[in-house]
């Protein structure tokens, strides 16, 4: 089977002068996955090597470099889904630890349950052999002074035009036909503290299911909540004749029309044929095409 990636870097009104570091660090993301793919390597592998690429990246919303709650930290939110098993790894509100994707994926595979938030799930990751941080080492000088303009007028909502880069994420299909999706967040600016938003709820920041395809959202989480984005854009793969690019669409006039908000999404099907949609003025990603070379846009 031909292994397949697409991984996205957030969909809002990405400035004009961060266009060019998205861009490069989708690709960053996509020849770390593909590394992995190309030598026979596991789907979760190659996500999570992506995924950490766009979450050490300060242009991205993720990880390092994550918005800055009201209160002026970092809470991340992360998942990873495996298509065969319906079983998700989910993790909210951490601001100890430097990968999230590596949280979720240790509640993946080691957890009983589906998902943790907080100390619970620092304390759960590391002791699974997670790497914790410093909460300080999350902040961004980018995110730090964006937050210090919002923070001197009363975080009004115009004051984050002009640093809205966004959400991660991943969906990866590998030879041996195993996919998995994924999806990390620093949420959006000047939340509150505790605000838990789309991206790590199964069927709504994330999907993935062997009989349709894996699917990873971005943009307003409240509205994505609505329409249970994810797991409604794989749905819309069943009808015989769909593809990943009209199901992606009728995704986002989803979340336009009943959801009320803006936001991207992308798409693998089951073959591993890539697809993805937006209503905001820019979507980050970038894929590997079936000549094996990349693409990638802002
Ligand atoms: N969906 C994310 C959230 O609401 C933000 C984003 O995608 O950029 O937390």
């Amino acid at each position: 089977m031909q292994p397949s990636l697409i991984i996205h870097g957030g969909a809002w009104d990405i400035p004009d002068d961060a266009v060019d570091a998205c861009k490069s660090g989708c690709l960053s993301a996509l020849r770390a996955g593909w590394k992995i793919l190309k030598s026979g390597g596991h789907a979760l592998d190659a996500i999570e090597a992506a995924i950490i690429v766009l979450e050490d990246d300060p242009v991205f919303d993720s990880g390092f470099g994550s918005h800055l709650t009201m209160d002026g930290r970092v809470e991340c939110d992360a998942i990873v889904m495996d298509a065969a098993t319906l079983r998700a790894g989910a993790v909210a509100g951490l601001r100890r630890v430097k990968n999230p994707i590596q949280a979720a994926r240790a509640v993946l595979e080691k957890c009983p349950h589906m998902m943790l938030i907080s100390e619970g799930a620092e304390h759960f990751a590391a002791a699974h052999g997670v790497q914790l941080c410093d909460p300080r080492d999350l902040i961004s000088p980018a995110e730090r002074e964006a937050w210090l303009r919002c923070s001197k007028d009363s975080h009004a909502a115009q004051n984050h035009r002009g640093h809205e880069q966004g959400t991660v994420g991943a969906v990866a299909l590998d030879g041996h036909g195993r996919l998995f999706a994924a999806t990390s967040t620093g949420g959006t600016c000047c939340k509150l503290p505790g605000r838990v938003g789309d991206s790590p709820l199964i069927g709504c920041g994330c999907y993935a299911d062997r009989e349709t395809g894996g699917v990873s959202s971005t943009g307003y989480g409240e509205a994505i909540m609505r329409v249970v984005m994810a797991k409604t854009a794989a749905d819309f793969l069943r009808p015989a004749g769909s593809t990943p690019a009209r199901a992606a669409q009728a995704a986002v006039e989803l979340l336009a029309n009943r959801g009320h908000g803006t936001g991207g999404l992308i798409v693998l099907d089951k073959n591993g044929k890539p697809g993805f949609a937006f209503n905001t003025p820019r979507m980050a990603l970038g894929y590997v095409n079936e000549e094996s070379s990349f693409f990638a846009s802002v």
